[in-house]
């Protein structure tokens, strides 16, 4: 299988576009951008038809409403009409519709589960689809609250309940000495690393994360008393053992270590976790759904504090450089409070209130440069989190980004991503195919593999970019192939300001067919590409053409 959540080579266009791992933009007409979006919302328009009410909706009476000019969509069991929004949709009206009347979860999620339908809608929620219990089932899941199994009737029931894990349930002890109090996980998973690993400390609650392949064992308290900033997280890799140091604040024995919060001591799929948290959001609406004359102001305080079901902290912006015309290093300070290690290859989301509504963007953490030793990741890693963003003058995000003072706090999710260690642990060829601020998740990838993969032979960077002017650290990667003879590069430009500077193109068939040669017959091999949604979709049906084979092409989607 092709590393994508969607189909590898789908049919479908939206499909495809799922594919490669993001929205592929239609064109919108004059007056339809996400800001103009934003300013109807705050227009103080009746956006639903319903004057502020929020009603309880059948499924009948959500399929009455699938047509262009009255479409209401349900997501994770909240019902919005999308009419209004239909012109202002980036990814195109079809797509849209093809939830109209219908519970949209899925295709919400193969596309981007990550957006923040939440505050975007929240003017267009009509509200939520009439409790149904789930048909009888022998099935729990873990340490949930009882209310929690009385899910909405149109949420996918493998979605919520999962047991197939139930004998490696992790679980979790504590102990305190005067000045100490420790908190241990027993994952019993071997080959636990750092990464592996979330902790954060914020306002007195504990929230530990640890993500044990596709599931996470979340460990959620309201700590007894207060403690220091800084914490320490211990890992004993082989027995799979995760130990969390705190320091307390004043030296008195603690009787227990706190009260449980939300989802404490669960152990579900990684993707479900943002299910809970909704779900949490859901039964608010939910006890307030009954109340006609709904007021419009909580209703928005109540979406703005957020429900995306990403946990996100507050990170300072420490340093801001260039590294070209119009992209930047942003570097961001984790506070003492987080242990969060980015693994290769993944992202993490930053968010911002834009106009009032929160805007979500994914950004895939980089090495402060190409000539990083990964064998021992720098305290710097662990503390630190640098992205290198292209800021576009029309950009919705980038532009506000970039206002962004030293000193200034941006909120900065976990990770997530798809591309696994493993999956390069005895490659022989790796072939990286980058446009733009594609090149993002190669860095990482590229100090990974020159240190750590003995197997190697050969790393070659295809990187397709408009102009000279816009190529990403070309002096480092230059510097790269001379001192490590295993990489070459090699810059492809689509709009050259002088001739003769260099291959000319974009990426095609004659392009690839030259470059992607395997060092030798049979040799183990991975080609990774990253780029604009058209040039992954193209860079996968290319090689597809040229006879790899899903295993041997990873794309990075969000
Ligand atoms: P947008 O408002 O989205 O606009 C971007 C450009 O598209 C502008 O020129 C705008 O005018 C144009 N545009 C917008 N809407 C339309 C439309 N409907 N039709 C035609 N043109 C349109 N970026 C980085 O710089 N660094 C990274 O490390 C990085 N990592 C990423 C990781 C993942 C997994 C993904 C999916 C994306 C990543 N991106 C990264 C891209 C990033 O998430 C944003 O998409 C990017 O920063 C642009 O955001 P924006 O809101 O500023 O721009
Ligand atoms: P850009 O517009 O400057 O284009 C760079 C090169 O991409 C061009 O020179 C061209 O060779 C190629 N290209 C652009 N449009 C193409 C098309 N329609 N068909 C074929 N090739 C095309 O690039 P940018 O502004 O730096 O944008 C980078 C893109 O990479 C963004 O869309 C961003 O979302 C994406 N990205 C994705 C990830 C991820 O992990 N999925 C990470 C970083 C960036």
């Amino acid at each position: 299988m092709l590393n994508v959540p969607a189909p590898a080579f789908p049919a479908s266009g939206s499909q495809q576009r799922a594919a490669a791992g993001g929205r592929s933009k239609v064109p919108l007409k004059p007056g339809r951008s996400l800001m103009d979006w934003i300013r109807l919302t705050k227009s103080g328009k009746d956006l639903t038809g319903l004057k502020g009410r929020l009603i309880e909706v059948t499924e009948e009476e959500l399929a009455k409403h699938s047509k262009k000019d009255d479409c209401w969509i349900c997501i994770r069991g909240l019902v919005y009409n999308v009419t209004p929004y239909m012109e202002y949709h980036p990814g195109g009206d079809d797509e849209l519709m093809r939830a109209a009347g219908a519970d949209g979860t899925d295709l919400f999620d193969q596309v981007h589960r990550w957006v923040n339908y939440e505050s975007m809608l929240k003017e267009c929620l009509v509200g939520r689809m009439a409790l149904k219990p789930l048909a009888a089932t022998t099935e729990t899941c873990c340490a949930l609250p009882e209310e929690k199994k009385l899910l909405n009737g149109m949420l996918p029931k493998n979605k919520v309940l999962d047991t197939s894990s139930k004998d490696l349930t992790p679980s979790y002890d504590w102990f305190q000495t005067d000045y100490l109090v420790t908190v241990v996980i027993y994952t019993k998973q071997k080959g636990m690393n750092s990464e592996m690993v979330i902790v954060d400390h914020q306002d007195g609650s504990l929230r530990v994360d640890s993500i044990l392949r596709d599931y996470s064992y979340l460990l959620h308290i309201e700590l007894s008393y207060a403690v220091q900033e800084d914490i320490t997280v211990h890992i004993a890799e082989k027995v799979g053992k995760v130990e969390i140091v705190l320091k307390k604040k004043d030296n008195i024995p603690w009787s227990k270590l706190g009260q449980p919060l939300n989802s404490h001591n669960s152990f579900i799929k990684c993707t479900d976790r943002a299910l809970l948290v909704c779900s949490s959001a859901r039964d608010h609406i939910a006890s307030n759904v009954s109340i006609l004359s709904y007021n419009l102001n909580e209703r928005s305080c109540f979406w703005m504090q957020g429900y995306s079901g990403l946990y996100y902290r507050k990170c300072k912006l420490i340093s801001k450089t260039e590294v070209t015309h119009d992209t930047k290093l942003f570097c961001l300070m984790l506070p003492q409070s987080t242990h969060l290690q980015v693994p290769v290859g993944h992202h993490v989301y930053l968010k911002q209130i834009i106009a009032g509504t929160e805007i979500v963007k994914p950004y895939t953490p980089v090495s402060c440069s190409l000539k990083s030793d990964f064998k021992e990741p720098s305290h710097h890693d662990s503390t630190h989190l640098i992205l290198m963003i292209k800021i576009y003058p029309s950009g919705l995000f980038t532009s506000e980004l970039d206002h962004l003072q030293i000193g200034d706090y941006i909120s900065v999710s976990n990770s997530e991503g798809s591309f696994k260690k493993s999956q390069v642990q005895t490659l022989e060829d790796l072939f990286l195919l980058a446009a733009g601020t594609g090149f993002t998740p190669m860095v990482k990838l590229l100090n990974y593999v020159l240190t750590n993969v003995c197997s190697l032979r050969t790393v070659k960077l295809m990187f397709f970019n408009k102009t000279e002017d816009d190529i990403l650290w070309r002096n480092q990667l230059e510097q790269l192939a001379l001192k490590d003879k295993r990489f070459e590069v090699q810059f492809i430009l689509s709009e050259p300001k002088k001739e003769g500077t260099g291959k000319q193109g974009k990426i095609s068939s004659s392009l690839l067919s030259e470059f992607v040669k395997r060092s030798k017959k049979d040799s183990k091999v991975l080609i990774c590409v990253c780029g604009p949604v058209p040039f992954t979709e193209q860079g996968i049906q290319f090689l597809q053409d040229l006879g790899y084979s899903k295993e041997e092409v990873h794309s990075f989607t969000a």
